[in-house]
This record gives structure tokens, sequence and C-alpha cells, in this order.
């Protein structure tokens, strides 16, 4: 039982793309209700319910209250653009490193779809800086975008530190919608500049 039906587009890509594996240390960015979180602790092992693989590591935020899962460390009422959270992932994650960082954020949706894009874009921005100090060589990042204007720049951002960037669209996610996912691999941690 999942705790939010977003819980099918990540299944989905997971399922495709095999991000999530026995061992890995996963951030789950705006993660409350907490869908996408219960599937990352049950294919990274956190909780080592199959004693013959390795135990990974979840680690969620979001702004709002997000109630416990076991296996999952939870970062309620934090920002993710917040340096004060950065510092307390580093904390959290077993060698202060992460082979995944997964963003399902939205902001508050004002109506403005211009608005609400460029928001979301800003937001996305600062998970680049979050990859610079905790997303370890070789890691990938999963991050949903709205449509618009600035998706371009976005998408160069990534792509000037991941080696492989590209556009996903779940067929979980409403096709009316002009919500997709930049799913960025290979990361590479010492980039030229
Ligand atoms: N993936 C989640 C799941 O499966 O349960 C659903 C995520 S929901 C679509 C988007 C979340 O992003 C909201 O809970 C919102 O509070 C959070 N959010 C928005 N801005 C944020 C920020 N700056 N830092 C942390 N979380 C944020």
């Amino acid at each position: 039982n999942y705790r939010c039906r977003s819980a099918f587009k990540l299944l989905e890509i997971d399922d495709k793309y095999k991000l999530l594996k026995p061992g890995f240390n996963v951030i789950d960015c705006g993660a409350a209700p907490g869908a996408w979180s219960q599937i990352a602790v049950h294919r990274v092992n956190s909780t080592g319910a199959n004693g013959e693989f390795p135990c990974g590591t979840v680690v969620g935020i979001d702004l709002l209250r997000i109630a416990p899962l076991d296996g999952a460390h939870f970062l309620s009422n934090h920002d993710i653009t917040d340096p004060v959270t950065h510092a307390k992932l580093l904390e959290l994650l077993p060698g202060a490193q992460a082979h995944v960082i997964m963003s399902d954020m939205a902001p508050n949706a004002s109506g403005f779809k211009e608005m609400d894009h460029e928001k979301l874009i800003t937001m996305s921005l600062s998970l680049i800086d979050l990859a610079e100090k905790v997303l370890q060589t070789g890691g990938s990042l999963i991050c949903k975008y709205w449509d618009g204007a600035l998706a371009h720049e976005l998408r160069q951002k990534l792509s000037a530190v991941f080696r492989d960037v590209r556009t996903v669209k779940p067929k979980a996610s409403r096709k009316e919608s002009s919500e997709l996912f930049f799913l960025a691999r290979s990361y590479r941690k010492n980039k030229i500049v």
C-alpha cells in the first residue's frame, strides 16, 4: 500500500532504468507523504529485510511533516534549498555520500503556469549544488520539472555535470499535465568549469 499515487511514476522509471540498488544511499527531496521513500526503502534494502543483500540508506526531506517509515530517516519541516539541510544530510548519509538524489518536489501551484514553472526550475537548480556536496561520482539524479522556457537551462546545467541526461515521461503521469522528469546519470565530480 503506497501513501500516494505518485509511487507509480517512480516504479515505472526505476523498473526501466534500475537506479535503486541494494546498499545504495538515496536522498528523497520533497518526500511527503512518503510513497517514493517507501519504494526506495524496499529497493535499497534499508531495513535489511533481505539478509543476502547489502543494506542501504534512505533520507527524505520535506517542508511538510512526513509520518515515520521503517527504514527511512526523515527531515520534516526542512527546505532542500537551505544549506543547513545539506549539512544535516551529510551527517545522516554513511560516508557522507549518496548514490541517488531523487526529487518529486513541487511548489504550491499559484495557477500562473509560467511562474510555477520558474519556481520549480529554480528549486531544481539547487539540486545541482546539493549534488556537488553529496553525490558520488557515477551517481544519478531524477528530477521532476514542469515544461517551459527555462527547462533548457536546467538541462544544460545538468549536462555539464552528468554524462547522460534525458527526459522521461512516465505513463503514470497524466497526459495533460506538463510534468516531466530529467533523468541524469553518471555524475562526474571533477567537472571542468
Ligand atoms: N514523492 C512524494 C511521494 O511519493 O509521496 C510526493 C511529493 S509531492 C508531489 C511534492 C512535495 O514537495 C510536497 O510535499 C512539498 O511540500 C515538497 N516541497 C516543495 N518545496 C520544497 C522544498 N523547498 N524543500 C522540501 N520539500 C519541498
